[in-house]
């Protein structure tokens, strides 16, 4: 066993056996009530071994109450849980080859880095010299050398993260939840322990799923990102796929910023729908379908998107894909230091905010306010939302 020592090994002792096309972790309508009170409302994931999962929601969404029933803390009130095929409803949080990382980190006060990290071992019987490796292994995993005597109350915040995770990869889990495990680190460290946490689990291969209602968060770190609104799963996607074609108007406006213009559809060529929208006029979106709900529609642009041309100069050169030109006033100048996000007053009613990446260093931003200017988008890049 002494190779297991080794961190590249540990990730091949702790793979579960499965077929090609099976997932790890199979959730099958899983619904959790609180009295009256709906927390967890038939949501069913397939998450894939290896996978950096989020769960991305607004707070009170579900997301803790839905990891607590994967952790063995709740039982689902319908639904199953399966691990590698097997329904695991029956199994004790300290059976399931499942471990969680607390928000809180909840480590033992009273207890050193060594014996927090060396207590689910003990708990589970591992033989005393097989521990001391362990805890040894896992003391280098998180960077905590010469730390192992240390009291929770003598490290810092950042050092008691890597504590709790370290207790908590200790049993070599095949499944590693964790609850907000950056939240009580300032902004520097939780980019830094983000990349740390992104290496680590990619290293040991093992299968993450955190909870966050940080969309950065869940955008850096997660290989695909389940967002959760009211108890509700009600997408599921790749970070990229999210941010560029949310599903719904909910999930636009809670995944980054983004520009929505409620309308009508005027006409479809079978490539372009012609949106006639109050706020801006009509727009023209490359759509390679129908919408199928024709009452209510929006245009959605993300305000990267949205670019700004002096009314005077005329806007953009007619060339490549339709372009929506809105006319208006800036309204508004924010500077962020990278980018500057312009509020732009539009003649037709509404407004709509453009950001634009700082890429040259000068002394005042593009833009005034009261600037007359042409705000301008190409049919490709907004999309149509149903719902
Ligand atoms: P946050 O981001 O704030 O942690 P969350 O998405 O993790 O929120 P949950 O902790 O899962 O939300 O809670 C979902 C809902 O269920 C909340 O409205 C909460 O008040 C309720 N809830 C959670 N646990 C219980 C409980 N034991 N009894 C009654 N209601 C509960």
């Amino acid at each position: 066993m002494a190779d297991e020592r080794e961190g590249i090994k540990v990730a091949a002792a702790a793979k579960p056996h499965l077929a090609a096309d099976q997932p790890l972790l199979r959730i099958d309508g899983a619904v959790k009530d609180f009295g009256a009170f709906r927390a967890v409302d038939g949501v069913s994931l397939d998450i894939g071994a290896g996978e950096f999962f989020a769960l991305l929601g607004p707070s009170g969404c579900g997301k803790t109450t839905l990891l607590r029933m994967l952790a063995g803390f709740e039982a689902p009130d319908q639904g199953r849980i399966l691990l590698g095929g097997n329904d695991i409803a029956q199994a004790l949080p300290h059976e399931r080859p499942i471990n969680m990382m607390f928000q809180s980190y909840a480590l033992f006060p009273h207890l050193s880095v060594r014996d927090n990290i060396a207590f689910g071992l003990r708990r589970a019987g591992m033989a005393r010299g097989d521990i001391a490796a362990r805890v040894a292994e896992m003391v280098a995993l998180v960077k905590l050398e010469g730390m192992e005597k240390r009291k929770p109350d003598q490290l810092s915040g950042g050092q008691r993260q890597r504590v709790a995770l370290a207790r908590a990869l200790a049993r070599r889990p095949q499944l590693l939840l964790l609850d907000e495990p950056l939240a009580a680190l300032d902004k520097k460290l939780r980019e830094s322990t983000q990349a740390e946490l992104m290496e680590l689990q990619r290293r040991l291969g093992m299968t993450f799923i955190i909870v966050t209602h940080d969309q950065e968060e869940a955008m850096t770190m997660a290989t695909r990102i389940g967002v959760m609104d009211a108890g509700k799963l009600v997408q599921v996607a790749t970070p990229r796929q999210l941010y560029e074609a949310p599903r719904s108007r909910w999930i636009a406006q809670f995944v980054g910023d983004i520009n929505l213009f409620e309308g009508e559809l005027q006409s479809y060529d079978g490539h372009r729908l012609t949106i006639v929208t109050r706020d801006a006029g009509p727009l023209v979106v490359v759509e390679p379908r129908v919408p199928v709900g024709k009452a209510k529609l929006s245009v959605a642009i993300r305000p990267e998107k949205v670019k700004l041309s002096r009314r005077e100069s005329g806007g953009h050169a007619d060339q490549g894909p339709a372009i929506n030109r809105l006319e208006g006033t800036v309204s508004d100048v924010c500077y962020l230091g990278g980018s500057t996000t312009y509020t732009v007053k539009l003649d037709a009613g509404g407004t709509v905010q453009s950001a634009i990446a700082n890429t040259v260093r000068r002394d005042a931003d593009a833009y005034g306010v009261n600037q007359r200017v042409v705000a301008w988008f190409t049919s490709n890049d907004c999309v149509v939302l149903e719902q």
